[in-house]
């Protein structure tokens, strides 16, 4: 094993396999480090991707990364007024196990080096410059050397933050998540399901997400500045027993998305954030796998373009973050802003929203026309709707 590379990316989740592939692609020769013991495991998502956004990045999916196709939705009000919704497009339900997995591989195929069981615990630093990571091998101390670091280290980042970034999300803006896959259900397996209401997920919704005929991924968010009122997990086993009762989990998981203002600073000398290190998921949704594939894509070119220039400088990484506040960046600006006005909604509201809803034709019933209809009253928010449903 090595010990020099150009580059060096921590965390072999999307963002990190997906920037290890383009920059090795292009030339460099990358290590990747990830600290569990296995690509794609636990998964800590509901797996849940638009066929469009994917598209940007894989022209052709393969099939064995889908687990069900999605054509619908069907949003819940606290009252329990169901509002069936046509969103536009279709979507796919992941299995992240097998994705997380064939990305890792396709960089591991373009040349780069994949260590797993690779804990990355500081940046190396030599005349003020970062040029490398150490970490702890198979429980051994082990340094790496790279002019460039990546950090693909997900939510709970540290690299941003050892390299000197203010990457602290405010606590109001971070939510807690769980999940529960489950399985025996009986359920329309095309559709989506949403649950708003101050009982279900304060500040945040439940979903239902099929990964097929009878099983799904069974979550909730609850924002932040709600968490310590009852724990999420208690919110869940109600949310469980009110959908599916009698049903139990196959397996459970928990973590955390922010959903906050995006992250200004994406470089700095040497450094770049990638995906939910750069806390690159959309605030309003949560979902971030695209975004992180959109960001990796930019990150990847532009770190082995650095590398083989020999200016890893900040000026020289600027494009990556340009590029990012201009494009994925600029539609999370305008969904904070959606988040703050929607997470604020009443039991009422939402009740009052879902009965306006269903007075409109179900085939009319999509993303922007529902936003337009639950902003009624907050014109200047429906511009930013618009700019966000209506490219
Ligand atoms: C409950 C839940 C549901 C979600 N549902 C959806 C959804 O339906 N759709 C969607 O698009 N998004 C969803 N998301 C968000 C999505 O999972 C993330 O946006 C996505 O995984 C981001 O990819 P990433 O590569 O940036 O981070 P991650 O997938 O978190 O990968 C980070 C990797 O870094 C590794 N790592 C961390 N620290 C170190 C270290 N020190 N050394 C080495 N390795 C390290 C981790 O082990 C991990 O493998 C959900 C998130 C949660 C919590």
């Amino acid at each position: 094993m090595n010990r020099h590379y150009d580059i060096i990316i921590v965390g072999a989740g999307p963002a990190g396999a997906w920037t290890a592939r383009t920059a090795a692609e292009c030339g460099a020769a990358v290590l990747l480090l990830e600290k569990d013991r296995e690509v794609g495991v636990p998964v800590r998502c509901a797996e849940g991707v638009s066929e469009k956004g994917m598209k940007l990045i894989f022209p052709s999916i393969p099939d064995r990364w889908i687990a069900q196709i999605i054509t619908g939705g069907r949003l819940v009000a606290p009252d329990g007024t169901a509002v069936d919704a046509y969103p536009g497009e279709r979507g796919f339900v992941l299995h992240r196990k097998l994705f997380d997995w064939d990305l890792a591989a396709m960089a591991v195929d373009s040349g780069a080096v994949l260590l797993c069981k690779a804990n990355v615990k500081a940046l190396i630093k030599e005349n003020g410059k970062i040029a490398g990571v150490q970490a702890e091998v198979l429980g051994e101390k082990r340094s790496f050397f790279a002019p460039l670091v990546i950090g693909a280290d997900g939510t709970e980042s540290r690299i941003g933050r050892w390299a000197g970034i203010q990457t602290a999300v405010p606590y109001e803006d971070m939510d807690t998540c769980v999940q529960a896959t489950m399985a025996g259900l009986d359920f329309d397996c095309t559709k989506v399901e949403f649950y708003v209401g101050d009982n279900i997920a304060p500040g945040g919704y439940a979903w239902v997400f099929p990964k097929g005929p009878d099983t799904a991924n069974v979550g909730l968010g609850i924002g932040g500045a709600y968490a310590a009122e009852k724990r999420p997990v208690e919110y869940l086993y109600d949310f469980m027993d009110r959908r599916f009762p009698g049903k139990s989990a196959v397996t459970m998981v928990a973590g955390g998305v922010a959903t906050a203002k995006p992250l200004k600073t994406l470089v700095a000398d040497g450094l770049m954030l990638v995906g939910d290190a750069g806390r690159q998921a959309n605030p309003l949704t949560g979902g971030g796998i695209v975004n992180a594939l959109i960001a990796a894509e930019h990150a990847g070119k532009l770190a082995a373009k650095a590398v083989s220039d020999g200016d890893v400088s900040v000026r020289a990484l600027m494009p990556y973050q340009k590029a990012w506040h201009k494009g994925e960046g600029k539609i999370n600006r305008l969904s904070f802003k959606l988040k703050e006005a929607v997470y604020r909604f009443s039991d009422d509201d939402f009740n009052r929203t879902a009965q306006m809803l269903l007075k409109i034709p179900e085939s009319k019933r999509t993303a922007f026309q529902i936003f337009k209809t639950a902003l009624f009253n907050e014109p200047r928010l429906l511009i930013d709707a618009a700019k966000i449903f209506i490219t």
